[in-house]
């Protein structure tokens, strides 16, 4: 432990932790037994009461490169001497345009234009109005529906939050946008159970999307958006083929089909991305997350040349899209992006994680037949266990395996009661198999 860390190690709890509304929290909760962290480095949180917590989810399935990466932490060092902000607004600084290519080359098909926020529902939002206004622009304005998937997470913007299927995160939340419809999700237990990889059934949900288009009229549709796999909902790859038709189903109607690639963006099934791991390439592309590996919020939306030039059109003084962030490339996230680049590809962290991946399916799958499992499921550096909830009390157990996990140094994700695991992708097998070994202690200890 360093200086600061210790030291910050010292500071405790704080004598009041009421002010600070939490998100996505169980406040009440988390304020009678506080889970402090002061520090992080590698594959480890060292927390307020100086443990180390082996960190099972790259922070939120963002810090791809571990914590504590010292290029990306030397770089922000740098940045924030040099050029602490410029605005993007009729202005810019270079390494945006750097970063910008750089990006485009790392992307797959001709995912050549970028267009930067903050975060992976700025992303959302921001995919979403571009497909609307594509339309407008190209005078096919009639197209102004958008479908999602039951089940799908695209972030808590009104725009994610519509297309979105996680009926918590909109039920509280008004009408949401008009003329939102959603396909229907693809989790399957009776035939996908303890599936290894991609599920062989299924394929044929996506003609689910057709039945919407056909409902619509598919001159009505703008844009589709799906998770290559849904992450949040608790981690639902895609069956077989399934993915490649929705983009038939996609190019037969003149549809915009956008991957939300926030989580498996940069390097989490072993391939930059998930277009290029599944081979299907999306009409705009949503990230964030990895591409700064958390250190620093950035956001990315890549779209195809063909979108960005429907808009260059009219005079050239005028603004070709009226949208964007005071933080739109800011400097600091550029810097960060530019070195978490520069990390992915000098530690070789992307074929890494495909090299780990066949270690981390059979730990993974070692899990079967432990109390309450029924289902695991795995894909690159991501996995599930899926517990039987306790009656009349979802999502409790999973959480319960959650404090229980934290108490003894593993920090897991749940949802519902689903537990989500995706390790920094310098995860060592051995640290793999002390993980598994910790949720094998935490499932036979739970209720
Ligand atoms: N889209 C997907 C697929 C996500 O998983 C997330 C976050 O987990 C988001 C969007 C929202 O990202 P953020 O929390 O950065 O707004």
């Amino acid at each position: 432990m360093d200086d600061a860390v210790a030291a910050a190690t010292r500071q405790g709890v704080p004598n009041d932790l009421e002010a600070f509304w939490m998100p996505f929290t169980a406040n009440r909760q988390f304020k009678a037994a506080p889970r402090l962290i002061v520090g992080a480095d590698g594959m480890y949180y060292t927390t307020h009461d100086g443990r180390q917590v082996m960190d099972a989810v790259a922070g939120l399935w963002c810090v791809n490169c571990g914590h504590g990466a010292p290029r990306i932490t030397k770089a922000i060092q740098a940045q924030a001497a040099t050029l602490d902000y410029s605005p993007a607004f009729q202005m810019g600084h270079p390494r945006a345009f750097d970063l910008a290519s750089r990006l485009a080359d790392l992307a797959p098909g001709d995912l050549d234009h970028v267009f930067f926020t903050n975060s992976g529902s700025e992303s959302v939002d921001t995919a979403l109005k571009i497909a609307l206004a594509y339309h407008k622009v190209r005078g096919d304005g009639g197209r102004t529906r958008l479908i999602g998937r039951e089940k799908g997470y695209h972030g808590v913007g009104f725009g994610g939050i519509s297309v979105g299927g996680i009926v918590n995160n909109r039920k509280f939340f008004g009408s949401l946008l008009a003329g939102v419809d959603h396909m229907r999700h693809t989790h399957d237990l009776e035939h996908n159970a303890f599936t290894r990889g991609v599920p062989e059934w299924g394929a044929h949900l996506a003609d689910d999307l057709e039945r919407i288009v056909q409902l619509h009229g598919p001159d009505t549709v703008a844009a589709v958006i799906v998770e290559p796999f849904a992450g949040s909902a608790g981690v639902i790859l895609p069956p077989k083929g399934y993915l490649q038709r929705l983009r038939e189903i996609c190019d037969r109607h003149g549809i915009l089909l956008i991957f939300d690639e926030v989580i498996s963006g940069f390097g989490r099934l072993g391939t930059p991305f998930a277009g290029h791991y599944f081979d299907v390439i999306p009409d705009l592309m949503t990230t964030a997350k990895g591409l700064t590996n958390g250190a620093v919020p950035m956001g990315a939306v890549f779209a195809r040349k063909e979108i960005y030039d429907a808009f260059m059109h009219g005079p050239e003084h005028v603004i070709e899209l009226f949208h964007g962030y005071t933080y739109s490339a800011h400097p600091l996230a550029c810097a960060a992006a530019h070195a978490a680049l520069d990390t992915y590809a000098e530690e070789g962290l992307f074929q890494r994680c495909a090299d780990m991946a066949p270690h981390w399916e059979d730990a993974l799958h070692g899990l079967k037949g432990l109390p309450h499992v029924i289902d695991i499921r795995n894909l690159g550096l991501v996995g599930a266990i899926e517990l039987e909830p306790r009656p009349g009390e979802p999502g409790k157990r999973a959480f319960e395996a959650f404090l229980k996990a934290y108490d003894r140094g593993l920090m897991i994700r749940t949802t519902g009661d689903i537990i989500a695991l995706t390790p920094p992708l310098i995860v060592e097998k051995a640290e793999i198999d002390q993980m598994m070994e910790t949720l094998a202690e935490v499932l036979k200890d739970l209720a």
